[in-house]
């Protein structure tokens, strides 16, 4: 076997890993696997399970889109909402989608 047949072997074992990857999430949210973690993390499916924010580890002063409300945050992916605000409006405290709706409830509607 070439080197050249030898990478593209290798090649294609990590792309089906990719993709593997890939479905796996997708199933996740699909199901809303953890529903009940992520009601308690205040997120969206799709801030929960896609967009899994890589944060910078510095305090980060912030201001809550609804109530005006002045927090500190741990690092850099600062939220949108304070966490009363969330609760209130059941909406997600990192874009503001509502947190109830998940794909399984669109598909048994
Ligand atoms: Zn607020
Ligand atoms: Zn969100």
């Amino acid at each position: 076997m070439s080197q050249n047949d030898h990478d593209a072997r290798y090649a294609t074992k990590i792309m089906k890993s990719t993709v593997g990857d890939f479905l796996a999430s997708a199933r996740q949210v699909a199901e809303d696997a953890d529903r009940v973690a992520r009601f308690k993390s205040r997120q969206c499916v799709a801030c929960y399970y896609v967009r899994r924010v890589c944060a910078g580890q510095s305090f980060t002063g912030w201001i809550c889109q609804e109530c005006d409300v002045v927090g500190e945050h741990p690092d850099t992916a600062v939220p949108k909402l304070c966490n009363a605000c969330s609760d209130k409006r059941k909406r997600c405290v990192r874009c503001m989608a509502s947190i109830r709706w998940c794909p399984a409830d669109e598909a048994s509607r």
